[in-house]
């Protein structure tokens, strides 16, 4: 059994932090361990750390949950110690520490004076340090430092004054402050919840007359489901043996946030969320970075995965051709290349330029960000030892400039490449001939139609919601692992 795993370097990207999903069985043929498990490999690309799934068979919980991936973590033996049950929830986390401590692993079940309830979460709350702190006073020991495990606390500190599991929930929201979109299994019924501002989606969907709460609708088309709705911001959903309920918290935020980052980067392209198709979003983000700037050039390229349905968008608007301009190594594992070197000759091993296709050319190369700068670097080195004539690198969405706290691990500000220079000089330290970033505006543009408002905060310091204090972003965050 591993204690710890040495995670695979993020390779200057943003990360998200993890996937959820719940299912309450209606239909007696379904095998609630097996649709969770398809769930999870569905929502592999949000988190790859570990990989969890909790039972509850007649209000007995078993769980399965270890660091990994899905397939590392789930095989036959494993996958047969969980009970065919009536409720599952399942999770699959991203951190963003180097050593991990597998009791942050997900679903969490906690045992309380009123049962046990298991909670797989999706989100950063930005008052942990004070509510852990609170509940430290009050004799609580935890096991982790996890987001979910103090949520599990409020919860259960709250079910103490309250004559219902719901209430207690209603209740707990009002305590947590930032981003959460979380499922819960309960004796009799499973629960799902999302902050009032609605940063990460989370949405209802129904597998024959079966309900399944999850992160994003990919996972509804992959187990043969369909899609019923959005969770509401603020709102927490209970499906139980009379069905499903909706119960809306009596406090509203004053402007919804929807992370817009999910559309450029995190999201699979085959989700929908809060009416906006993913896949719609990041063609539109190509097709308005054409009328930004339009390149005279012989190809379009995307960096793989999430530029290249940018590229198709920007190469549809302009006339350009579409072409590949990488491949990728897709068999890279988490343990690829060893060492001091490893994060640097991962990102060396994972793409290769096609130089049969960019040699001689003029190539737009789209890329969804820039973090670093140091994997825009390698993709300009790569086009030109290639023999790419000239190098046109485009980003899908505005420079960062400012770190997330609501659940998508972006670098610390001073990391932040766009924080140090302007951006004549990342081009030219990157190497390119010419560098664009996708404007605010546009961007907005780009999930035209979404049903809340969007979060743009990280490309322009506006925040809905209250950033955590100085002593948490400086002293704290920085040594929890937040999941
Ligand atoms: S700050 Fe950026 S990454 Fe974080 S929720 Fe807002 S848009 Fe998303």
């Amino acid at each position: 059994m591993k204690n710890y795993v040495d995670i695979t370097p993020a390779l200057d990207k943003a990360n998200d932090e993890c996937g959820v999903f719940g299912i309450y069985r209606n239909d007696e043929a379904l095998n609630v361990v097996a649709v969770t498990h398809d769930a999870l490999y569905s929502l592999q690309h949000r988190g790859h750390i570990s990989a969890g799934i909790t039972v509850n068979e007649n209000q007995s919980f078993t769980t399965v949950k270890e660091l990994g991936m899905v397939s590392e973590v789930f095989n036959e033996k494993t996958l047969k110690k969980l009970p065919n049950g009536k409720i599952a929830v399942g999770h699959v986390r991203y951190t963003s520490g180097g050593a991990l401590d597998r009791a942050a692993n997900q679903p969490l079940v906690l045992r309380y004076k009123e049962g046990s309830i298991a909670i797989a979460n999706n989100g950063s709350i930005t008052n942990f340090p004070e509510i852990r702190k609170e509940l430290e006073r009050g004799g609580s020991i935890f096991q982790s430092n996890s987001n979910a495990e103090v949520m599990a606390y409020v919860i259960a500190t709250e079910r103490i004054a309250t004559d219902n599991l719901e209430d207690a929930v209603l209740r707990a929201m009002k305590r947590l402050k930032g981003a959460y979109s979380t499922v819960i299994c309960a004796p009799t019924r499973l629960i799902g919840f999302r902050d009032i501002y609605g940063f990460r989606p989370l949405c209802v969907g129904k597998i024959g007359e079966s309900y399944v709460i999850t992160s994003e609708s990919c996972v509804l088309d992959t187990i043969g489901g369909t899609l019923i709705r959005d969770v509401r911001p603020g709102e927490m959903v209970v499906i139980d043996e009379e069905g499903f309920h909706s119960f809306m918290l009596d406090k509203k935020a004053p402007k919804t946030s929807l992370c817009v980052f999910e559309y450029v980067y995190v999201a699979r392209p085959d989700s929908f969320i809060n009416n906006v198709s993913v896949y719609n979003a990041r063609l539109k983000a190509g097709e308005l970075l054409f009328r930004e700037y339009p390149i005279e050039a012989d190809m379009v390229c995307g960096v793989p995965d999430s530029g290249i349905i940018a590229a198709e968008g920007y190469a549809r608007a302009s006339g350009i051709p579409y072409g590949m301009g990488f491949i990728k190594n897709k068999f890279l594992g988490r343990n690829a290349g060893t060492g001091m070197d490893k994060k640097k000759r991962l990102l060396h091993t994972k793409l290769s330029a096609l130089k049969c296709n960019v040699e001689g050319k003029r190539v737009i190369v789209i890329d969804d960000s820039i973090v670093r700068g140091q994997t825009s670097q390698h993709i300009v080195n790569l086009l030109r030892k290639a023999g790419a004539r000239e190098i046109h690198m485009l980003i899908s969405s505005p420079p960062f400039i400012f770190p997330c706290y609501f659940g998508i691990d972006i670098s610390d500000r001073e990391n932040l490449i766009a924080n140090k220079m302007s951006i004549d000089e990342i081009r030219r330290e990157i190497g390119a001939d010419t560098l664009g970033y996708l404007s605010v505006k546009s961007l907005r543009e780009t999930a035209a139609g979404c049903d809340i408002d969007l979060c743009d905060g990280c490309f322009t310091k506006q925040f809905s919601a209250e950033v955590p204090t100085t002593f948490f972003v400086d002293k704290y965050a920085s040594k929890i692992k937040r999941s």
